[in-house]
């Protein structure tokens, strides 16, 4: 009976350890397969979201932090995240028995990698380093801001080195205090002014460049640099109607540093010409041409607009050269209110005949009536 109850609360145990296991790919809010940059974006808009300094006294939101930050160590990391996949967290904990020590970062220490300090303004924070915006123009179709789309787009820009998270150490036990200014970042020279007279200058660590610490092994990935190039892809969406020049924004996706928060990605807008329409604000003009028959006796033809409808274009009486007809409606979608389009102009260009049959020039100078189907007035029909 007592081995009984024994075995079973091993059992309970067990069970509430494989529960307690945490799903990081969750935590992110990828999937399993998700690659490095879709893990890095979830994680850096996860923890601005959760970070202490936005969420003062909220522990929910602590935990949060402190989990996309492990969620984050582990899956960008391609030995532990192949141990987790495989064994879970439990697997990583054994993993750090073997001498690795813990299989997470100080969250603070990662977040600091990618925005620097935290957000400002706090308490006797100094103000954080912001680095410059990148300016992309993003080029866009016109049958794109027609309909509205999502464009994939690839930038090319400086990350944070993703082996060392922007340390520049090979792991973080290759970081050392600095030992000659104690970690401090400085160290106090003395200076004799006059015999008796000692002056104290406080000067910056030669050794450590000010930075209190030491890097005894540097990253094999970046080289110590603490960054790379890279490129990230990030998906825009164009708002049907959006205009030519507008700016949309993706915020703190610049180039990365680390201590430095990132300037916003700001993507300009700019139309490809359209082989059909042109766009002027809301409204399109289009040329079309017509047969000297088609100006003379009327029409019906269809235009494919740019979501592929059908424009009937129809006139019964005479089309003078040049004529514009206005289709109410068949503009652009306004970015503000996308079901109220603008107007399409339809300039007719007359295609005159190259040459006349002798016949035919007799007939019109004698101002006969003839059907235009039984005499071509130029030779293509
Ligand atoms: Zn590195
Ligand atoms: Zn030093």
């Amino acid at each position: 009976m007592r081995l009984l109850f024994v075995l079973m609360s091993i059992a309970v145990l067990l069970l509430v350890t494989v529960q307690a296991g945490r799903d990081y790919y969750k935590i992110l809010d990828v999937p399993r397969d998700a690659p490095k940059n879709q893990i890095k974006r979830h994680y850096k808009k996860l923890s601005r979201v959760y970070h202490p300094d936005k969420n003062p006294d909220n522990k929910e939101a602590a935990t949060k932090f402190m989990e996309v930050a492990d969620a984050y160590t582990v899956l960008m990391d391609d030995e532990k995240r192949a141990i987790y996949d495989r064994y879970g967290e439990e697997g990583l904990e054994q993993h750090k028995n073997g001498g690795h020590g813990s299989p997470f970062q100080n969250p603070f220490d990662i977040f600091s990698h990618f925005f620097g300090g935290g957000f400002g303004g706090g308490h006797g924070q100094p103000q954080e380093r912001r680095g410059p915006d990148m300016q992309v123009m993003l080029e866009v179709t016109l049958e794109d801001l027609y309909n509205g789309a999502s464009i994939d787009i690839d930038i090319s820009k400086q990350v944070v080195c993703d082996h060392c998270h922007g340390s520049g150490a090979r792991r973080s036990e290759d970081i050392k205090t600095c030992t000659a200014c104690g970690g401090h970042g400085v160290v106090i020279r003395r200076v004799q002014l006059a015999p008796g007279m000692v002056q104290q200058i406080q000067q910056q660590c030669d050794k450590c460049r000010g930075q209190g610490k030491v890097i005894t092994h540097v990253c094999p990935a970046c080289a110590g640099q603490k960054v790379r190039r890279g490129n990230e892809q990030y998906n825009i969406a164009i708002d049907k109607g959006v205009e030519d020049g507008q700016t949309l924004v993706l915020e703190q996706e610049g180039d990365e540093m680390p201590g430095v928060i990132p300037g916003d990605v700001v993507f300009t807008v700019s139309t490809i010409p359209h082989p059909v329409f042109e766009r002027r604000g809301h409204h399109l003009y289009t040329k079309q041409t017509i047969s000297l028959i088609e100006a003379l006796v009327g029409f019906e033809k269809s235009l494919t607009h740019l979501d592929g409808s059908k424009v009937k274009l129809q006139r019964d009486t005479v089309t003078q050269y040049g004529y514009v007809q206005t289709i109410k409606g068949a503009g652009m979608p306004h970015h503000d209110n996308p079901s109220h389009h603008g107007d399409l102009y339809v300039e007719y260009q007359v295609v005159f005949p190259t040459h006349m049959d002798k016949d035919v020039i007799t007939l019109l100078k004698k101002g006969a009536h003839f059907p235009p189907q039984q005499t071509p007035l130029y030779q293509e029909l």
